[in-house]
């Protein structure tokens, strides 16, 4: 099949097309979307991983310790044969020249590209403090990361969780269920300060406290202690047993490329409304490492979402292979922590009233933020079908008031105002 759009967009004389960086998410779907959507140059993807692309959710939902049986690959390898993507898998691009447009691999080998899209991710913030790289301390991203915390957890009895965020709790709850002793130690003076609201954040530490984990907010970790292995982590407030330091303080994009190739970078990849380079539009960011404008948040942002890195790379390949457009997808999250399954719907910056609602069966729960008298957020607790409506709600951008809300559900709006639309 040929596409004439990208028949004509392609430099047929130096065979450049899309050069990819990254195989995570991202970088997967910008390849996948590409050839989804006609375009028939040339598309190479490095991942400096070893393992085809996968995803990384599942890898703290449990203990993971059969590398075999992880079920997180994307798509087989013959899925990148069957479509002709170059897939160069543990080699990494050392540095971009934007002038003869082409990258440089580890090896020294040149590769032009005609788009550059840059899906380079994010890495663990490391704990600032001594002690950090005993054996039996572990942050978790990779899986070979999953699968050291695995193993550990085969015989860990007292677990210390630093961080009380997204890979924190759920980490926190898959070693409650091995049966350790589990202490989440979090410098903010509440869980998730960055992701949920706090009327919200309550109802969700009573939730983990009732499984037997000890919250412990607005305390620091000053140092954590043992000979070669970690055997205690000293905090403000004592000291704590531990045979498993697991850290999750949040992520740096990897944006140390893009600085180095001249590009605009301030805590990821500047990029415009159809997420090109605001310093050079040959060149995209998606997923983790780009920070973009955002119909749903004022000014810019940078999401650490599969959500977002799925949209993102494919808006991109769309726009490459012809049909350009802004990026405008509604963000949502979801967080599986033990039982409690957490999921968010839309931004919520600067909202100004918060309405916490139980739902119609004792583990539901939803948290609705409004600002300016409208609903731009949703938090649920245990209620998927509440989630999935606010997302509509939110994505059709149909305002939605406090007073909408009054002895009513999302799911009950969207479904009163479908049949007042089928009447009208
Ligand atoms: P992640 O993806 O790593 O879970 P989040 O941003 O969701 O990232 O959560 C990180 C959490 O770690 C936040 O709640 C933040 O307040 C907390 N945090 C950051 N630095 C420290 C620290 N030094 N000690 C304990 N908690 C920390």
């Amino acid at each position: 099949m040929t596409n004439m759009k990208s028949l004509a967009g392609t430099d047929a004389g130096t065979g450049a097309g899309v050069v990819v960086v990254g195989g995570g998410q991202a970088g997967f779907s910008v390849v996948s979307a590409l050839r989804g959507a006609g375009y028939d140059g040339p598309v190479t993807v490095f991942a400096d991983e070893h393992h085809l692309p996968y995803q990384r959710p599942p890898l703290s939902k449990k203990a993971h310790t059969d590398p075999d049986g992880m079920g997180v690959t994307l798509v087989p390898e013959s899925f990148y044969r069957e479509r002709n993507i170059g897939l160069r898998l543990g080699d990494g691009v050392a540095a971009v020249d934007t002038t003869a447009r082409v990258v440089v691999t580890g090896t020294g080998e040149r590769v032009p590209y005609e788009h550059l899209v840059l899906a380079t991710g994010a890495r663990n913030r490391p704990l600032p403090v001594p002690g950090a790289e005993l054996d039996g301390v572990h942050a978790l991203r990779s899986i070979d990361d999953a699968l050291a915390i695995g193993q550990a957890l085969t015989t860990a009895r007292d677990v210390v969780v630093v961080g009380g965020g997204f890979i924190g709790l759920e980490l926190a709850q898959v070693a409650r269920a091995r049966g350790a002793r589990v202490t989440v130690v979090e410098l903010a003076d509440r869980l998730l300060s960055r992701a949920v609201s706090p009327q919200l954040q309550e109802h969700l530490r009573e939730r983990h406290e009732r499984t037997g984990v000890r919250i412990v907010t607005g305390t620091a970790v000053r140092a954590i202690e043992g000979e070669g292995r970690v055997r205690r982590v000293v905090t403000d407030d004592g000291s704590l047993p531990a045979d498993l330091v697991v850290y999750g303080i949040g992520a740096v994009p990897r944006d140390e490329l893009a600085r180095a190739a001249g590009l605009a970078v301030d805590d990821g990849v500047i990029v415009d409304e159809q997420l090109r380079s605001v310093t050079d539009p040959r060149i995209s960011a998606v997923g983790d490492c780009a920070r973009h404008p955002h119909p749903h948040a004022d000014g810019v942002v940078r999401l650490e979402s599969v959500q977002n890195a799925t949209d993102q790379g494919a808006l991109v390949a769309r726009r490459i292979a012809g049909s350009p457009g802004p990026y405008e997808s509604l963000p949502w999250f979801w967080s599986d922590q033990g039982d409690i399954k957490l999921q968010i719907a839309g931004l919520r910056t600067d909202t100004d009233e918060v309405r916490v609602l139980p739902g119609d069966s004792p583990e539901r729960l939803a948290a609705y933020a409004f600002r300016d008298e409208r609903l731009v957020a949703v938090e649920t607790l245990n209620w998927p079908a509440e989630h999935l409506a606010a997302r509509r709600l939110l994505e059709r951008r149909t305002p939605v008031s406090p007073a909408d809300l009054t002895g009513s559900t999302l799911g009950a709006l969207a479904r009163a105002r479908r049949a007042a639309e089928v009447r009208a």
